[in-house]
């Protein structure tokens, strides 16, 4: 199999044909997973894989380039990236050699659609308080639990389930089958065609080389190192949705005419659009330097993900909220591309640790350096 060049993928991100698709998935509600193959045909679902294992093994820099595209056209088919992503990253870091062989290229392939199964009921924002139970039993894992608001978990064919064996938390590789139910979600105003899913794992069965990373690493080390690359990629696409939202503003106040003045010659309406330019690009910096943060492993990379998830989806609420005030009555209707973006905007300051959370992580590391230094001082 050829491995796809980078560029190949963005094209069909940038064409027009990409953005109509995009916008009938919404007004649909669900993006059909015949649309899924065919976006993996081009490489889509493999950025982050290696190319040992069919993928294009992109640099964080150019994966959170493509994540901003995806997300300015079509936030919900950004949320299946974000959490294949997750997925993959967990299989090539945590999995044994087998199961990593094996699954990999099916998942970068496409032709294996994977969920990311943390949330449950009773713990949402806080990722620790499982319920979820992974037990082994022999050469098997045994899985018994509820996960809520899985994107694209209505088309899964596999979910990396966190849960607990023998008291510690843990995380499997589990297959879509007959003991796991798949139940729609009631739909989101933002990421309405996501394919959200309640999941049941009723006894559900997998070999034991299924299990990713060893009991009591499913959250320290497996959850914690895809939230941080969850959190880029959501940032990335949060700076997608910002700049698609300041086009729209841009573009409209240049033409928009209400007596003999355009709407970008008042004054108050240019500061409304330098402002949410500033936000706009300052999101797309901040990506950027967060993604070599990550590639790079850096000690500050887990805090630097949080931030950048929390500066880029703040900018995605403003600067939608700017353009839907500049749009008037024209971005107010329902099928229009700002109602979607502004939903979006509001769902990404709730996933992969809201927005009160980030900042707790973020004030967090502040007060550890500073405490760190006042240590110092006093020695
Ligand atoms: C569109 C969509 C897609 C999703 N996809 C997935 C998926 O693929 N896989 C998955 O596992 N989950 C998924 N989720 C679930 C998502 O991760 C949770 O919604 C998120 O973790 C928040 O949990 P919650 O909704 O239960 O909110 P809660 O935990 O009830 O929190 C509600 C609000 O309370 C505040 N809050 C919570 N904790 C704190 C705190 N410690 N300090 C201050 N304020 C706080 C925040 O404002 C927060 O938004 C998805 C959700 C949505 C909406």
């Amino acid at each position: 199999m050829s491995v796809t060049a980078p560029e190949a993928v963005l094209d069909v991100l940038r064409g027009e044909q990409f953005a109509a698709r995009a916008t009938a998935w919404e007004r649909a509600g669900a993006v059909p997973r015949e649309d899924v193959e065919l976006l993996a045909g081009h490489g889509l679902l493999g950025l982050t894989v290696g190319t040992e294992h069919h993928g294009s093994d992109l640099s964080l820099v150019d994966v959170t380039e493509a994540h901003r595209l995806v997300a300015a056209a079509s936030p919900s088919l950004h949320s299946l990236l974000v959490v294949h992503a997750m997925v993959c990253h967990a299989l090539r870091r945590w999995a044994g050699r087998e199961t990593r062989d094996a699954v990999l290229p099916e998942l970068a392939t496409g032709r294996v659609l994977a969920a990311f199964a943390l949330t449950e009921t009773g713990g949402g924002a806080d990722a620790g308080a499982l319920t979820t139970r992974i037990d082994r039993d022999g050469g098997t894992l045994r899985v018994t639990g509820v996960k809520r608001w899985l994107s694209f978990g209505q088309i899964a064919d596999a979910y990396l389930v966190f849960g607990l064996t023998d008291g510690l938390d843990s995380c499997a590789l589990v297959d879509a089958g007959s003991a796991v139910r798949v139940e729609p979600e009631p739909r989101t105003a933002g990421l309405r065609a996501a394919r959200l899913a309640r999941v049941s794992f009723d006894g559900a069965t997998a070999p034991a080389a299924r299990a990713v990373g060893r009991p009591g690493t499913g959250i320290p080390f497996v959850a914690t190192s895809c939230l941080t690359l969850g959190r880029l990629c959501v940032a990335a696409g949060a700076a997608g949705i910002a700049q698609a939202a300041l086009d729209l503003a841009v573009g409209h106040a240049a033409t928009r005419s209400t007596g003999d003045r355009v709407l970008g010659d008042h004054q108050l309406v240019r500061g409304l659009l330098a402002d949410a330019a500033l936000a706009t690009e300052s999101a797309a910096l901040y990506v950027r330097s967060a993604a070599k943060e990550v590639e790079d492993r850096a000690p500050t990379a887990a805090v630097t993900a949080a931030r950048a998830k929390l500066l880029a989806s703040r900018a995605a609420s403003s600067v939608t909220a700017t353009a839907s005030r500049l749009l008037g009555a024209e971005g107010q209707t329902e099928h229009h591309p700002l109602a979607r973006l502004a939903a979006a905007a509001r769902v990404h300051e709730v996933i992969e640790g809201p927005t009160e959370v980030l900042q707790d992580v973020v004030a967090t590391a502040l007060l550890r350096n500073q405490g760190a230094a006042g240590k110092g001082k006093q020695r």
